[in-house]
């Protein structure tokens, strides 16, 4: 099947492939880890996971690589705020970042480049660059890049520079939108700033310059795709095709996959407005992760997606309907007849899901498509028309769903747990919701000792003893199930 994306750079929808003919080369920006990641982050993280899943369902495989900036400005300054080197205040917030992907069912990139790790490559392309003229350094000692050398500037972002004052700079990784300035490649210390000995002198690297290095020394000097959030359009994604271009005389990524950023409630999310959320802020509130992915995958890329409770408590309700759905064709009695008219709308439903990603990778029409295979089973179990051959290919539409989508197996509860174990080391349990502390109350021992209590007061046919404890649990949000293997238990 032919994938198709829209690219930022051509303003076109491209079919997707593997240049080599064998591995699908992208690069994706990575956080900065100065902090713990928001919804917004997510939303990117969670949209360039689809496209790798969806990738690998159509049998390309990815060579993905994610960058994790552990150096930059705010970095520094919360560091030095807390007094510890920047080396010791990182590790904590990238280990919480991959917790946070792994609870989100977010694949791990093939490979992770932190950026105070390839300092030698950023060394090697700022002196490729200077060989060219392209790159010059400051009486202080940093270096700067010069973008009257790059007429394309702009051409990502459609911007028109043209009247580019050579020698302007900036030298803070925190931007003007709107204006072409030369920027730091390489930024001197300041007095008792930490940094680098290198060939260039004392310093560190400029935020732009850790892409270009990490993607070229991974995937080669052009590869087949570059992904990340809508705000690094400009100058971020510009200027490392400056640099990396610049530099090789190649084009650098052959296509740009931006991410719309989402809104809270209808409006920007941020601190002041109080309407900013962590993964574990929500979490802590009893949201549960399979619905928060589900949440933010559904809205396609390019669309705008705004982040509301009411659309999570929908998505949990979603979840629940397809998990459901799994459990009764597990269940169900199965005829030997063929049910020909769900055949029909099996095979159509998966087509119609897969059509939908590869059309510019469009989740919501495929996660529709899954929805009306759900009703077409439920309709066929309601009325007993249920063949074996049904049965399977059902579940064969299912398991490719899950390939992307990846919400049906259940893992809330622990992450739930994982979050308020998180919360309690911290000391911010208070920050849990009632509900979420009352289900967590029992631990997983405590609660099997009352089924197991509760599956012997039956057998001795004290059935008050045993609707009481159903009752007791039932209150922390604890459900019991009596199945013919047994009584299982899950928290709801
Ligand atoms: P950062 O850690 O700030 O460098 O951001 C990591 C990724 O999240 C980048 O690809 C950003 O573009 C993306 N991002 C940040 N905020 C949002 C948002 N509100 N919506 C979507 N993506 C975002
Ligand atoms: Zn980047």
């Amino acid at each position: 099947m032919t994938i198709r994306l829209f690219n930022t750079l051509t303003g076109r929808i491209e079919e997707l492939s593997p240049a080599d003919g064998k591995a699908f080369r992208m690069y994706a920006c990575g956080p900065t880890v100065y902090d713990y990641g928001h919804i917004g982050n997510f939303r990117t993280f969670l949209q360039v996971d689809v496209l790798r899943r969806f990738l690998k369902l159509e049998g390309i495989a990815p060579k993905h690589v994610m960058n994790i900036t552990d150096v930059d400005d705010k970095i520094i300054r919360n560091a030095a705020a807390a007094e510890v080197p920047i080396s010791e205040y990182t590790p904590r917030f990238e280990k919480a970042f991959f917790e946070d992907l792994d609870a989100l069912a977010v694949e791990k990139p093939e490979i992770v480049a932190r950026a105070t790790e390839h300092i030698p490559s950023m060394v090697a392309l700022i002196d490729r660059l200077a060989e060219q003229d392209c790159a010059y350094r400051t009486e202080d000692g940093s270096w700067y890049f010069r973008i009257a050398k790059f007429p394309e500037y702009g051409r990502l972002s459609k911007k028109d520079f043209s009247g580019i004052e050579d020698g302007a700079r900036v030298d803070v990784d925190e931007y003007d939108k709107d204006s072409a300035r030369d920027f730091a490649l390489w930024k001197a210390p300041k007095p008792g700033e930490y940094h680098w000995q290198t060939t260039l002198g004392p310093g560190r690297p400029g935020w732009h310059i850790e892409c270009s290095a990490m993607a070229t020394e991974y995937l080669g000097d052009g590869f087949d795709l570059h992904a990340g959030g809508e705000d690094l359009m400009f100058p971020h994604h510009e200027n490392e095709i400056a640099q990396s271009e610049s530099a090789s005389h190649t084009t650098f990524a052959r296509h740009w996959f931006h991410v719309r950023f989402l809104l809270v409630e209808g409006r920007k999310m941020s601190k002041s407005e109080g309407n900013f959320y962590t993964l574990r802020d929500l979490l802590l509130k009893g949201y549960k992760a399979s619905a928060i992915r589900m949440l933010l995958i559904s809205v396609p890329y390019r669309q705008q997606l705004n982040f509301t409770f009411d659309g999570l408590a929908a998505e949990t309700g979603a979840v629940e309907r397809l998990r459901t759905f799994l459990q009764r064709l597990r269940a169900a009695t199965a005829t030997a007849e063929e049910n020909a008219a769900l055949t029909a709308e099996t095979a159509k439903c998966r087509q119609g899901f897969c059509d939908a990603l590869a059309n510019d990778l469009n989740t919501a029409e495929a996660r529709a498509a899954i929805f009306d295979l759900v009703r077409a089973g439920n309709a066929a179990m309601d009325s007993g028309n249920l063949g074996t051959e049904n049965v399977k290919q059902v579940l064969a539409a299912l398991g490719e769903f899950d390939k992307v989508f990846a919400v049906l197996e259940d893992h809330d509860a622990e992450w739930t747990k994982f979050a308020l174990e998180w919360a309690e080391r911290e000391g911010r349990l208070g920050e849990a919701s009632a509900e979420v502390l009352a289900q967590n109350a029992l631990s997983d021992e405590q609660i099997q000792a009352l089924v197991d209590e509760r599956t012997q007061a039956k057998k001795t046919r004290n059935f008050a003893r045993a609707d009481q404890i159903r009752n007791e649990l039932a209150e922390k949000g604890i459900a019991i199930e009596d199945s013919k293997d047994g009584v299982r238990w899950k928290r709801k």
